[in-house]
């Protein structure tokens, strides 16, 4: 049985890390337009080099890229059984296209689950969150520690993104509640949205609360 599902919600709600839980128990792929588009950058392609000054700043890449990317991954393979949209879609333009996409190739999306938490818990997440660019483990560093600052368990240095800055993280989640929040009611409406808790609770329980939800 194939599952779609939307993972929405702010930056620092738990996409990411709720997303690589879900692939684990549901067995299908995450599909992060934040990680494809950092590694546009990293591989200096040009798709990269026209969406670094939007993510340096906070702002939304522009649609057209944001699209064609995710437009291009869905239809892989991988994505036969389902897929985990992770920060796609973030604007009602960007809602309209997937929806266009899923009907050419014959899906629809099963469930979005909304992570909601309040804002200042966000800063203080995001401003302590620290990545391992090697094997992807993210910790904070006063709730979920890593062995040092910034030492990953896999040995490896950890890095701290240059958009989880103060500064930063609060353009993000002016952008998400003036662009990405209109999407709640966009999917209430379509009887899609599972409103999670992602606040003030560990992941585990979060996750618990999303297991009930995809059955
Ligand atoms: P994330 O890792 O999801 O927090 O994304 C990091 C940055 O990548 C965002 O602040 C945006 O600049 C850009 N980005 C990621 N996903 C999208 C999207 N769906 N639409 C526009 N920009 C995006």
């Amino acid at each position: 049985m194939s599952m779609n599902l939307i993972f929405l919600g702010p930056p620092g709600a738990g996409k990411g890390t709720q997303a690589k839980k879900t692939v684990e128990q549901c067995s299908v792929p995450q599909l992060s337009t934040g990680d494809m588009l950092r590694a546009a950058r990293k591989d200096g392609t040009a798709l990269g080099k026209k969406a670094a000054g939007y993510m340096d700043s906070g702002k939304l890449v522009p649609d057209d890229l944001v699209v064609g990317i995710v437009k291009e991954r869905i239809v892989r393979d991988d994505c036969s059984n389902g897929f985990i949209l992770d920060g796609f879609p973030r604007t009602l333009g960007q809602a309209a296209s997937l929806d266009r996409m899923l009907a050419e190739i014959d899906q629809k999306i099963d469930h979005v689950v909304d992570l909601v938490v309040d804002d200042e818990e966000l800063v203080g997440r995001l401003t302590a969150r620290r990545s391992c660019s090697a094997c992807g483990n993210i910790y904070h560093l006063q709730f979920n520690p890593p062995p040092s600052p910034d030492t990953c368990e896999c040995g490896k240095g950890l890095v701290q993104r240059e958009d989880d800055n103060e500064t930063t993280v609060r353009s993000r989640l002016e952008v998400y509640h003036s662009q990405t929040a209109p999407l709640q009611d966009h999917y209430e409406k379509q009887g899609l949205r599972r409103k999670i808790d992602g606040g003030g609770r560990g992941p585990d329980e979060v996750f618990s609360s999303i297991k009930e939800i995809l059955g």
